[in-house]
């Protein structure tokens, strides 16, 4: 099956000791594509690393919520300056997260609005962590809320993305009128592991309607192992029980749905410069 991880931490300490192995095993279960998100200044900064060992891989850069009040200026303003390498493909990951609440909610609304600014600009597009208070959607609302404040779908994203999506739901959790409105605003969707757990049963719904050039999946690796995986550490190998029930809940071969993958992810992250032919070929 062709696959994608539109959002593994290969940047993460857990990969320091076997990055090469976990890559290669990727790329053996048909892995073609691989986005390594930072998401503090040392992470966007390993993400530069690998990208750099292993240019097959793309990068992301920004500052993820749990982050959001440990960023200052000095360090944002590395991490703004890294998202103009052409390595990067995207921003992020940023987000809000209205669940553990690692940051103050004003810091993750600043920090978000700035990943935002920073994607306009370079017309990168955000990756979004969205989490709730369990039970309730204040974190997708907020979300909801900020995205068109920043007039995302309006006429300078058009401008900046044309027919491409200005952001990427990571890891997707929520209702289906939340994902029903994020697609209304250009969005793609991503799913990861996330959705094998109780209360993410929308999600099944969500992957029927997703339009297949919007239509994502990813590990966050090392983090949200699917059924089957190691709890300890979930690798990129592991996104084909995610994509293979992504196809079961569009009534699809999986195999016939792995192209539309590569193909989304490539139009979602466009690159500037060439990509080698094989995972391992770096
Ligand atoms: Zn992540």
């Amino acid at each position: 099956m062709r696959l994608v991880d539109s959002h593994c931490h290969l940047n993460a300490d857990r990969f320091d000791d076997d990055l090469e192995r976990v890559v290669e095993s990727a790329r053996a279960g048909g892995l073609e594509r691989l986005l390594v998100p930072g998401w503090n200044v040392r992470s966007c900064e390993r993400a530069l690393d690998i990208v750099g060992r292993l240019p097959a891989l793309d990068a992301a850069v920004g500052v993820h919520p749990h982050d959001a009040a440990k960023v200052d200026d000095a360090g944002w303003a590395r991490v703004a300056a890294s998202a103009r390498d052409p390595v990067v493909v995207a921003i992020g990951e940023t987000g809000l997260d209205y669940d553990r609440v690692f940051s103050p909610i004003p810091d993750q609304l600043a920090n978000l609005r700035r990943n935002l600014a920073l994607a306009l600009e370079t017309g990168k597009p955000a990756i979004l962590h969205c989490r709730s208070a369990t039970g309730r959607s204040d974190g997708q609302d907020a979300l909801l809320h900020e995205l068109r404040a920043a007039r995302v779908g309006g006429a300078s994203w058009t401008a900046a993305f044309g027919a491409r999506p200005p952001a990427v739901v990571h890891s997707f959790s929520g209702s289906v009128g939340y994902a029903r409105a994020m697609l209304d605003l250009g969005l793609a969707v991503s799913f990861s592991g996330l959705v094998f757990r109780r209360g993410e049963e929308a999600s099944a719904e969500v992957a029927a309607l997703v339009p297949a050039e919007r239509l994502l999946v990813e590990t966050d690796s090392p983090f949200l192992a699917p059924p089957g995986a190691p709890r300890a550490r979930n690798e990129p190998e592991w996104v084909r029980v995610t994509a293979t029930w992504a196809a079961t809940q569009r009534g699809m071969d999986p195999e016939a749905l792995g192209p539309a993958f590569v193909v989304a992810y490539d139009r979602t992250f466009p690159r500037s410069r060439p990509r080698p032919a094989a995972l391992d070929a770096d």
